[in-house]
């Protein structure tokens, strides 16, 4: 469980991480505070040697450098669970930003919006024409 702003909140997806020299059962959580809105990362591994729990938490530039760090340490997480459901079906996971491109289609200009993530993975989500999307 998170918290912050003084509220309680789930993570809405966690990586499972390759295991480290030194650390396993490593996790990176990924959560929304439901006040602030800000995005909210945990990196939590525990010691091979004594079974000690480290967890390392923040928002922000702390949030980004660890999916940074993380992103290629990524076993499996717990959205591939619910994608593997649908195969062939790769979805922007975890962190998404907009990504907005204009394209000519057949002379006319249509504006393409896109969800991305950390993965290079792409979803559109709305194609307008430009006219419309300039209202
Ligand atoms: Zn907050």
């Amino acid at each position: 469980m998170f918290n912050h702003c003084s509220q309680n909140f789930k993570p809405f997806e966690t990586w499972f991480l390759f295991n480290i020299k030194g650390f396993h059962d490593r996790k990176l959580l990924m959560g929304r505070c439901p006040i602030c809105k800000c995005f909210y990362v945990e990196l939590v591994e525990t010691r091979v040697t004594d079974g000690k729990i480290f967890s390392d938490g923040g928002i922000k530039e702390k949030a980004t450098k660890l999916v940074e760090l993380c992103k290629n340490q990524v076993d499996y997480s717990s959205l591939d669970l619910k994608v593997a459901k649908m195969p062939n079906k790769k979805m922007p996971r975890g962190f998404r930003y907009g990504v907005n491109t204009i394209v000519n289609v057949k002379g006319e200009k249509k504006l393409r919006q896109r969800a991305v993530d950390f993965f290079g993975n792409r979803e559109l989500i709305r194609e307008v024409p430009l006219k419309t999307a300039l209202v």
